[in-house]
Formats: C-alpha cells, structure tokens, sequence
C-alpha cells in the first residue's frame, strides 16, 4: 500500500531545497516535480508503508493506499501531526469516526540535547559500545572483546 500524493493539497512546500516529505523518508522515495512543484512517490513498489512521509507533510497531501484488511472498503486512517502531539482520524466503513490524540515528545520543540545529555564523542565511534553505554545502562562498566 504505497503513499500517494494529493497533488491539489501539495504546495512543494513553498519551493525550499529538500521538502519535507524528501526529507523523512527512510528509501528515499519521495520527489519534487520542481516545474509542477508537486511532490510524487517515485518508485511506489519500494515504499515499505512507513508512514513517515504522511505524518510529516504539512499540508496533509500524503496519504496510503489501504490494504482491504487494513482499511475496508471506504475505511480511512489519517493523521494530523502537532507540535506536541499526532492525531489520528479513523473513519470506519460503517461511517463512524474515531480519533486518538497521542503526545509525540517529551521535551519542548528544540529543547532535546543531541547527544541525549550523555556527553559523547566523535571518538566514540570506534568503540565496541553503543555511544550512550554503558551509562544508559546503569551500569559503570560493560565487557568488550579485549576486555
Ligand atoms: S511534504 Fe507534503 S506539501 Fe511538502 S512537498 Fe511533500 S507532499 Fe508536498
Ligand atoms: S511511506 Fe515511508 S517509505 Fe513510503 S514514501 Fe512515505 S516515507 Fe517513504
């Protein structure tokens, strides 16, 4: 069930470099129709139904292609991304709607530390430990290979 783009709620969001939708997706599927300024799934038989690329767009023009199972005749799921949370929109084939509002972070927009306050480095990318071990952990000292 690849993702779609609806292309009269696409704006290219508003002609930056890289949109959003090209920006998130984990295959790199999603690109600009830089003459249309119209986004499109570029190779649909790739798209692992992530969700990514609709949850992330703006302007709610992405959508999936529902497998029967999932999403019955008529049937949708639809999310609507906030700042501090994602809601989604369930319209059952029945017509009744349902919607779920979940909290999408735990920290204030731009407040997250990178490196998630355990303070590692570039030379940690030689290590045979994960960068936030073995704090993250609890631990004060993990075993390696050489150990
Ligand atoms: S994120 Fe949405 S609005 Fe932006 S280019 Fe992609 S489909 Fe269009
Ligand atoms: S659903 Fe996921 S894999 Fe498919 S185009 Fe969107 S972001 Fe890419």
């Amino acid at each position: 069930m690849p993702s779609y783009v609806i292309t009269e709620k696409c704006d290219g969001c508003k002609g930056q470099d890289k949109t959003a939708c090209m920006y998130i997706c984990p295959n790199d599927l999603m690109v600009l129709d830089t003459e249309r300024m119209k986004a499109y799934n570029r190779e649909p038989a790739m798209c692992w139904e992530c969700y990514n690329c609709v949850k992330i767009c703006p302007q709610q023009a992405i959508d999936v292609r529902g497998y029967a199972d999932f999403m019955p005749l008529g049937a949708s799921v639809v999310p609507l991304r906030g700042s501090e949370d994602i809601m989604w929109t369930v319209k059952f084939r029945d017509g009744n709607v349902k919607r779920f509002k979940f909290p999408i972070r735990t920290t204030g927009e731009g407040s997250a530390p990178p490196d998630g306050g355990f303070g590692f480095g570039p030379g940690t990318l030689d290590d045979q430990l994960l960068a936030t071990e073995p704090a993250s952990l609890k631990a004060d000292k993990l075993w390696t290979l050489g150990d």
